[in-house]
């Protein structure tokens, strides 16, 4: 198979190749000696990068929370009192969805109201610990757009028992998302048109300047509560109107300057 093709079936490599790239990661110094063999491997999670035989590496994949206003109210909170509020999913929660494609995206288990969440993606290529608004453009590496695919009914319950709402977030295949464009490419996204449809019917509509807190401030912000690193990436949050799907539904999502991102419920 080309490695072309590959890419086109999965973004997941089990390559010691792109392992050894994770400086930091897993070393001896953690405890295990030289000679230590693993019993098995665990793929690196990776993103296809457009117009390169290059591949992203992801390391965490860092979610924003309530980030437009009328999304926030929509969720029963007031967006102008709110600082920006972060959770993380698993790497190993991306679905790749390759461009020109409609991926199949399984209906999860537990859930009964199962929502989208179309979302301008920043992946970075620097990291760091308080990092200045001003300097946070600097560690973006690209750009892409995902999905973060909410059990809606179970993030409600746990939030409901102020329990963390990890199993309605951060759950197997819970985050669709493109190939990744270097900002070189692209620039970075300030403002531009995010939509979302459903079976062809508009559901999200919004601009990326309607963000409460930008791509720059977001970068800031986190990185006074983790140190950033290479491979970390930022889901920015949704426009309101989110909404059900179920299975058969076919999503598109579009943000001016990536091509479309499609999936379909199955
Ligand atoms: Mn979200």
């Amino acid at each position: 198979m080309q490695r072309r093709d590959f890419f086109q079936h999965s973004a997941v490599v089990g390559s010691t190749a792109l392992a050894s790239g994770l400086a930091g990661c897993a070393t001896a110094g953690g405890g295990a000696h030289a000679s230590s063999r693993m019993p098995f491997t665990v793929p690196q999670v990776v993103l296809p990068v457009v117009g390169s035989d290059e591949v992203f590496p992801v390391r965490r994949i860092y979610c924003i929370g309530r980030n437009y206003a009328a999304h926030a109210r929509e969720m029963g909170s007031d967006p102008t009192r709110e600082p920006p509020f972060f959770f993380q999913k698993p790497t190993d929660a991306i679905q790749f969805v390759p461009t020109g494609t409609v991926a199949d995206h399984p209906y999860p288990p537990l859930t009964k109201n199962y929502h989208y969440e179309a979302e301008l993606v920043a992946v970075l290529g620097r990291g760091g610990r308080n990092i200045p608004v001003d300097k946070a453009l600097d560690l973006v590496w690209g750009y892409t757009l995902g999905l973060d695919m909410t059990r809606r009914d179970l993030q409600r319950f746990m939030g409901d028992q102020k329990k963390p709402w990890e199993i309605g977030k951060s759950f197997d295949q819970s985050a669709p998302i493109g190939a990744v464009h270097k900002v070189a490419q692209t620039g970075h996204f300030t403002q531009g048109a995010i939509w979302l449809k459903v079976n062809g019917q508009v559901k999200q509509q919004a601009d990326l300047k309607q963000m409460i807190w930008s791509v720059a401030e977001q970068i800031s912000k986190l990185s006074e509560a983790f140190e950033l690193f290479p491979g970390d990436i930022i889901y920015s949050g949704t426009p309101e109107n989110v909404g059900p799907v179920v299975r058969g539904d076919v999503i598109e999502m579009h943000i001016d300057g990536l091509p479309n991102l499609s999936v379909r419920i199955v």
